[in-house]
């Protein structure tokens, strides 16, 4: 990033990785005043600006002039709401990166941070997944529409890349967690959606909890606040249009079962955990190598997934009134 004053605008800034941004954003200002003055940081939710909508888009931009930006915003959801929804997650999200980029564009923006994911790489592949192989095939039917999406960002960066030298790149994080989570029984992820309802569960005092498939599945999980570093690091010092994971290591991965485990624990919730396996489990697992962010990145420290999930735990106690349930 230069030395003059750089506007820094968030999509999406008011979820799950917006909020952690924010959070190490703050502490960086209360502990380096240099940088402080030469960052201005704007975080935007849809409140401020329709992404979806083309005219609202440019207004924001407009409004801001922003010099970087990180592009979050997108209609997101666990397993069962991207089934039922392919396809408005395909068309409101492509409608979304094709304005911002395309804004990002027009005001000359010297660099974009947008967000793919890991479940948008193919399905039937070979592990571990790396940042080469997002186009390799077709991706999980369950969430087709939010994967193709995702995919076209890549795209979108290399063309504005090619054609204008613009500097717009993905990151690809695995599955975050953390406070500011979206909690709704029917949207929400593997973890806020157990934490979420082993909370109900305690309330209620029942004696059983049931986790939704076989436990048996393995997922990388990112502490929304280490992704937070870690977007900042990208910001800051990866000047490349290729993607990057962002994911804890290979042996980090855990099973549904130990997120279950982990969640109970942090709870204190004294019931039995059950499994219905007559539900979907979705993809068995989509291992990710950050074999690139370590090479280029090798003193990062990933907070420990029970500390994590404690924190995470503790503050939708304390902010359940608050939450997106
Ligand atoms: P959240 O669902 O927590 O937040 C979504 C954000 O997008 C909110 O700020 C929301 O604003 C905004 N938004 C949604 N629709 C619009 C719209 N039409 N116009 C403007 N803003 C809109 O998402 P996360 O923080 O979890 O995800 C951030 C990014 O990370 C996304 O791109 C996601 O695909 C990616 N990602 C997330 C993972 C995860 O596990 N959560 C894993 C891998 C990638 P509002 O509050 O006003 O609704």
């Amino acid at each position: 990033m230069s030395g003059e004053k750089n506007v820094i605008l968030v999509t999406g800034g008011s979820g799950l990785v917006g909020q952690a941004i924010k959070t190490v954003v703050e502490e960086e200002r209360r502990q380096d005043a240099v940088r402080a003055s030469k960052e201005s940081w704007i975080f935007c939710s849809s409140k401020d600006a329709d992404l979806r909508d083309k005219a609202q888009t440019d207004a924001l931009f407009e409004k801001h002039k922003p010099t970087h930006v990180i592009h979050l915003a997108a209609i997101v959801g666990g397993l069962f709401e991207n089934m039922a929804h392919n396809l408005e997650f395909f068309r409101e999200n492509m409608a979304i990166n094709d304005n911002v980029l395309n804004a990002c564009f027009k005001n000359d923006v010297k660099k974009v941070v947008s967000c793919l994911s890991t479940c948008i790489f193919p399905d039937k592949i070979t592990y571990p997944i790396d940042e080469t192989m997002v186009h390799n095939g077709l991706p999980h039917p369950s969430n087709y529409g939010y994967s193709y999406a995702k995919r076209m960002v890549d795209i979108l960066n290399r063309g504005y890349h090619e054609q204008h030298g613009c500097m717009f790149t993905s990151v690809i994080p695995c599955n975050v967690f953390g406070a500011h989570d979206n909690y709704s029984v029917s949207a929400a992820h593997v973890v806020p959606a157990l934490v979420r309802r082993m909370h109900d569960a305690v309330l209620a005092g029942d004696k059983t909890f049931t986790v939704l498939g076989t436990g048996k599945p393995l997922r990388q999980f990112i502490y929304s606040l280490d992704l937070a570093k870690l977007m900042l690091w990208v910001l800051r010092n990866y000047n490349s249009v290729e993607p990057i994971i962002l994911s804890v290591d290979e042996e980090d991965e855990v099973t549904i079962s130990d997120v279950a485990e982990a969640i109970k624990k942090a709870h204190n919730y004294q019931g039995e955990i059950v499994y219905d396996t007559t539900k979907a489990d979705g993809q068995y697992k989509k291992t990710a190598s950050n074999k690139k962010l370590r090479s280029l990145y090798k003193d990062f420290t990933f907070t420990p997934f029970e500390k994590a999930i404690q924190e995470s735990v503790k503050w939708f106690i304390e902010n359940r009134e608050h939450a997106r349930l």
